[in-house]
């Protein structure tokens, strides 16, 4: 009969710097199947050094093992692991058996590693752990085994497995004789049909049922004799196997499967790190722009909200509704104020939070009478929330929760929060620095007509964003008038209760002149806070050339005067201290000295209807979703041919040292964070993919190839990574649903481009950890076999 397995003059020698020490010593020796053989020798014979070899554990040096008959000399490591899975069952002294793993998992997963399908290694893993007694067990974790249990379950994997050499390297070591007694027994069994080498020092143990003895002695067979005869050997039993089976993923799973808590640090510590990265380089990204470092200067804008966009056309032309459709609805962009020059002005409306009411007791002295007198004064503060118009809204928005949109000057929408409904009446003052002196305001009462839920304060009529923007102002002279649309003389008798007569502004004509044209009006002015509002006259000529420019006819019609520019108005009136009759001619201009103080010019509805024309202005004032989409938006304004400025950036100019310093910390800080995170990822990680191997040591021993055990390493850090990216992201959303403001700020600085970069730091991360543990697995698990490999055999511990 063929012998399975011969030796052919095989030495083995493990060679160190130092010194050579001779494992096997020129062997020659034949088996056969059938064959029950007990190998003794002194510690440090070469036994184990022996059973390695014919397991294809290790190399050998020099002569030739044959297989079947077949040379083994020119295997590469591939071909001894898969000798190692096809042909051989290995039994160690420490059994060898995945500790998480249960009783059931250990034998099914030694067959589905030899290629056996699943439901084929369940009925097989059956048969055996039935023969073993361990059926019972089968749902037992192998850890919880007595030592007698453990080495029973080493065997019936060996035994399920349908391999015609089955090694055993001291399995009775750790039990007593009577468990001892038992495992002989059963190995004596599997030699009906297998080729037994069973390892001991205990030759008494096995003399009743070995057919063979050899003994070895400093890596020589110093005994070799039969005992008894060797079994007819029956056939084997069939478990159909695939050939080459990819058993990464089964491997990913048992490894998952037989440490849960190893598996859940793992997701946590990949969650936790991809988090980090996302925190730190998100905060570093944020600290990128250092617009918040620098002082605001406000004096081209006032209104320096980091969130405001001024956009103009670049023809400087006034807009039409196309082009606010066309801005409002670009990305990023919730609201667009017609009137970009008014949101400078400030109004106040809450008492106590806006502005401060004086109550002062006064002395007077009149003649030789003193008399007291409360003295009610106003301190708007310089906090007070910027003028806002009801806005132009993104389509399908609806800008009303309740009422209708203001019609006129005098009407307002108040957001639900301030506490105003429809029908109330607010008292608002205003501010505006850019043409007002300082300590002018401006007080009106204000009916609610609508309430919405977008924003907050109130929302005033564009005829307030007209009064602001339409500043008039003369030559020569620097005096400002701003007009002001009065329709109820009683109501503004009650605005300014101090003047005594006030006539209502009424006249109002044309007249065409010489090829100019003139419009008439009757205009009552305050002057500062002092009021001499007997009505004056007013002239507004409109120069003839312009009016056949623009082609219209030269009696203007309502509004259209407004398109005519220069415009010049003649103002008549008497100066309310000298009472000297004064005649101004004023134009329409703008000026940043905030010094020069305002007139106010009460006009009627039409005569402010064609004063401040309404055509469209020339600047609207954008309202973006967060400061970081700024460059975006302003990107898109210049796609979209439009100038956009941010004024919170324009006025950005001289940098605060101390928050640049901060600024510069909190970047150096994150990057080394950033850097400090993704080493220890990587070293944390391969430290514990280290613990790790020892299962994979014993899958080796049982058949898993290299290529395999590769990937299921790959596999495992592709779904902690996925896993923890996952939960990251999960944990990212909890942190905006529970409002945290440092993720909230942070997010809108990182757009989907830049996370799936950071991401891809993350990736990087974990692959690099990955591969330094396949290298590690290689090394440690798969050196290549052959010349001058020493396999510390003693770390095959089942840790
Ligand atoms: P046994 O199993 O009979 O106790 P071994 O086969 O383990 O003996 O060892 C045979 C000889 O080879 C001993 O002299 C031992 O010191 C040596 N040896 C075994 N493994 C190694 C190794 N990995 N590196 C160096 N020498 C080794
Ligand atoms: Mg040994």
């Amino acid at each position: 009969m063929k012998p399975v397995i011969s030796l052919e003059n095989v030495s083995k020698f493990y060679t160190s710097a130092a010194n050579v020490v001779v494992g096997l010593d020129s062997i020659h020796l034949s088996f056969q199947r059938g064959e029950f053989v007990a190998i003794t020798g002194e510690s440090g014979s070469g036994k184990s050094t022996l059973s390695n070899v014919l397991c294809g554990i290790l190399g050998y040096e020099s002569g030739e093992m044959l297989f079947e008959g077949r040379p083994t000399s020119h295997y590469d490591s591939s071909d001894w692991e898969r000798y190692r899975r096809d042909h051989i069952s290995y039994i160690s002294q420490d059994y060898g058996i995945l500790p998480g793993a249960t009783v059931m998992t250990n034998v099914v997963s030694a067959l589905r590693l030899a290629g056996v399908q699943k439901s084929a290694a369940k009925a097989r893993a059956r048969q055996v752990l039935e023969e073993l007694e361990l059926w019972k067990l089968r749902n037992r974790r192998a850890s919880r085994l007595s030592s007698g249990q453990k080495q029973r379950l080493s065997i019936a994997r060996a035994l399920a497995k349908p391999a015609p050499v089955l090694i055993a390297d001291e399995p009775t070591g750790n039990l007593d004789p009577e468990n001892s007694a038992k495992v002989i027994e059963l190995l004596a069994q599997a030699a009906k049909s297998r080729l037994v080498l069973l390892v001991t020092h205990e030759f008494d143990e096995v003399k009743d049922h070995a057919t063979r003895h050899i003994r070895l002695q400093d890596g020589v067979v110093v005994v070799d004799t039969a005992l008894r005869q060797a079994n007819v050997p029956e056939e084997l039993p069939q478990v159909p196997a695939k050939k080459d089976p990819e058993m990464s993923l089964f491997v990913t799973g048992l490894q998952l499967r037989s440490r849960p808590v190893w598996t859940m640090l793992m997701t946590m510590l990949f969650a936790l790190t991809a988090f980090a990265v996302v925190a730190f380089m998100g905060s570093f990204i944020v600290a990128l722009d250092d617009t918040n470092t620098r002082i605001y200067d406000s004096s081209a804008f006032i209104n320096g909200d980091p969130c405001r966009i001024v956009v103009s056309r670049t023809d400087l032309k006034p807009m039409t509704q196309e082009d606010y459709a066309a801005i409002v609805s670009l990305k990023y962009v919730t609201k667009l104020e017609r009137n970009g020059y008014v949101t400078d002005a400030q109004y106040a409306y809450r008492d106590g939070v806006d502005y401060t009411t004086i109550r002062e007791d006064k002395i007077f002295a009149i003649g030789d009478n003193t008399y007291n007198k409360v003295v009610i004064s106003y301190k708007v503060h310089t906090n007070a929330p910027f003028l806002q118009l009801v806005p132009v809204l993104p389509e399908g928005q609806s800008f009303l929760k309740e009422g209708r949109l203001p019609e006129s000057f005098y009407e307002v929408v108040a957001h639900v929060d301030s506490g105003y409904q429809v029908g109330d009446t607010v008292s608002v003052f205003f501010t505006n620095y850019r043409y007002w002196s300082k300590n002018a305001k401006l007080q009106f009462n204000y009916t609610v007509v609508g309430v919405t839920e977008q924003g907050s304060g109130l929302y005033f009529a564009d005829d307030v964003g007209r009064f602001f923007q339409h500043v008039a102002h003369t030559h020569g002279n620097g005096q400002y008038y701003q007009f002001l649309p009065v329709y109820d003389l009683s109501y503004m008798r009650e605005q300014f209760a101090d003047i005594p007569d006030f006539a209502m502004p009424e006249d109002f004509s044309y007249e065409l002149q010489d090829g100019e044209c003139f419009v008439h009006s009757s205009i009552a002015i305050s002057q500062s806070n002092k009021f001499d509002l007997s009505t004056h006259s007013l002239t507004i000529k409109v120069p003839n050339v312009n009016l056949k420019r623009e082609g219209i006819d030269p009696m203007p019609q309502k509004n259209q005067v407004a398109l005519s520019t220069p415009k010049e108005w003649t103002l008549n009136y008497n100066d309310p201290y000298t009472n000297e009759e004064i005649t101004r001619t004023i134009g329409l201009g703008s000026s940043h000295d905030t010094e020069l103080f305002t007139r106010l010019i009460f006009v009627n509805q039409q005569t402010f209807d064609d004063l401040c024309w309404n055509e469209g202005s020339e600047q609207v004032s954008l309202t973006i979703e967060h400061y970081a989409y700024t460059q975006q938006v302003l990107d898109a304004l210049a796609e979209a041919g439009y100038l956009g400025i941010s004024p919170y950036r324009l006025g950005a100019v001289e940098v605060d040292p101390d928050l640049a310093e901060h600024r510069e910390q909190t970047m150096s800080i994150c990057l080394l964070a950033l850097v400090a995170v993704v080493v220890l990822q990587i070293v944390v990680l391969r430290a514990l993919f280290g613990v790790q191997l020892a299962p994979y040591r014993l899958l080796r021993n049982i058949g898993l190839v290299r290529r395999s055990a590769k990937r299921s390493i790959l596999w495992q850090f592709v779904l902690f990574t996925v896993l923890g990216q996952g939960i990251a992201g999960v944990a990212l959303c909890a942190c905006v649903q529970t409002n945290i403001e440092k993720v909230t700020q942070m997010l809108p600085y990182l757009p989907p481009l830049t996370m799936t970069a950071l991401s891809v730091v993350h990736i990087a991360a974990s692959m690099t950890a990955a591969f330094w543990t396949i290298r590690a697995l290689q090394k440690q698990v798969y050196p290549v076999a052959g010349r001058f490999v020493d396999l510390q055999m003693d770390e095959e511990v089942t840790a």
